[in-house]
């Protein structure tokens, strides 16, 4: 086990972990961060950024997230591959981060950018074919679903995108929407029912994803009537939102019954003197680039304060 000593520990590479960086490398802390699983976070699995102050014609996903890192790298961001596996925050001046268990990271101060991941229904049909025309993300696998008939369960911004994405493949989108409405922002609402070929099934579950070597079709129950119908189709996308990525911390860290990481208000503090949050990972509400940017910013400038204060920056 190799160990290492940094001034600045920062755990994720989206909007929230790239500005921590780019923050606390102007700020002469010299930050290290670790990529995890994801390098770029969400925005990589999503097609066009059209809310993010900066570019008025929009951004691709990846190429924003490309940008980002370019501009932390530039002011000397140590950026490295890695995931963070298990932490020991139980010495409030020295804490510990093990990376892929074979690596000891020790910082004074963290920054835990870790954002969130795809939620799943749980279904045993689901896992069954995950991979066989079940998906999470419609930017990765729409492809493969040309001319085809999908469906697309939720009913969030991130639903509605991906099946306005998927429209433009496939001969027809169904969204499954347990609800009868949706709980996306009003211009994607808008959006998924002026188009002509999704069809929205309000008030639906999924009962079971069909197919032996693939998926066939989908079994749903309109809970209103309790009646369970067919639909056929050949894809299965999953989009009812993320959990956040906080489970290693949960033993030293408070957080809400969701696992989001909860912060002292006004800042980016956590309970662990140290320890900072931002971005999804502690962020219920708002679950944007542009806010998990603003609190990495946060993030940053906190740490750089603290190390300040204890006279070790
Ligand atoms: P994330 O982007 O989730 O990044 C988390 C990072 O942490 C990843 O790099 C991951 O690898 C890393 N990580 C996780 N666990 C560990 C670990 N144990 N060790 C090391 N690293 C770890 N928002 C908008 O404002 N506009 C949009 O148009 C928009 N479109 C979206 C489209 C889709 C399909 C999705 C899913 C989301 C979209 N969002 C959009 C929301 C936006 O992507 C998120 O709010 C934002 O990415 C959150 O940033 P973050 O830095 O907190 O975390
Ligand atoms: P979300 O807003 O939490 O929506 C999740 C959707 O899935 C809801 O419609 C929910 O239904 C449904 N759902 C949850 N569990 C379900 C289950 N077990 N079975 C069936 N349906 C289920 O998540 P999101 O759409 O991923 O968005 C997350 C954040 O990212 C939001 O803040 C969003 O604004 C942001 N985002 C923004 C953009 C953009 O601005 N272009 C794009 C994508 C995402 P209920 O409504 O009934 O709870």
């Amino acid at each position: 086990m190799s160990s290492e000593k940094v001034s600045c520990l920062i755990i994720g590479s989206g909007p929230a972990g790239y500005t921590a960086a780019i923050y606390a490398s102007r700020a002469g802390l010299s930050p290290v961060l670790y990529t995890g699983g994801q390098p770029g976070g969400q925005l990589t699995i999503t097609t066009e950024v059209e809310n993010y102050p900066g570019y008025p014609e929009g951004v691709q996903g990846p190429q924003m997230m490309i940008d980002f890192e370019n501009q932390a790298r530039r002011f000397g961001a140590d950026i490295r591959y890695g995931l963070a596996t298990k932490v020991d925050f139980s010495n409030p001046t020295l804490h510990k981060v093990w990376i892929d268990d074979t690596t000891l990271i020790e910082s004074p101060a963290v920054i835990i950018a870790t954002g969130a991941s795809a939620k799943w229904l749980g279904l045993e049909s689901e896992q069954r074919l995950n991979g066989y025309g079940v998906s999470a993300c419609a930017v990765c696998d729409g492809f493969f679903f040309r001319n085809q008939e999908v469906a697309i369960v939720g009913g969030g911004d991130t639903a509605c995108e991906e099946a306005s994405y998927l429209a433009k493949l496939c001969k027809k989108v169904y969204m499954i929407v347990r609800r009868d409405e949706l709980r996306a922002s009003q211009v994607m609402q808008n959006r998924v029912k002026s188009t002509p070929n999704i069809e929205i099934l309000w008030n639906s579950e999924t009962e079971e994803v069909l197919g032996d070597q693939g998926v066939t079709g989908v079994r749903l129950k309109n809970i209103q009537t309790e009646e369970s119908y067919t639909i056929d189709v050949t894809g299965f996308f999953v989009a009812i939102g993320h959990q956040p990525n906080t489970e290693i911390f949960k033993e030293y860290i408070d957080m809400d019954n969701a696992g989001y990481i909860q912060t002292i208000k006004g800042s980016a503090k956590t309970n662990v003197e140290g320890v900072f949050a931002c971005g999804d990972a502690q962020d219920n509400i708002y679950r944007q680039a542009i806010t998990a940017a603003g609190s990495g910013c946060m993030a940053a400038l906190d740490a750089e304060r603290y190390l300040t204060e204890k006279g070790i920056h």
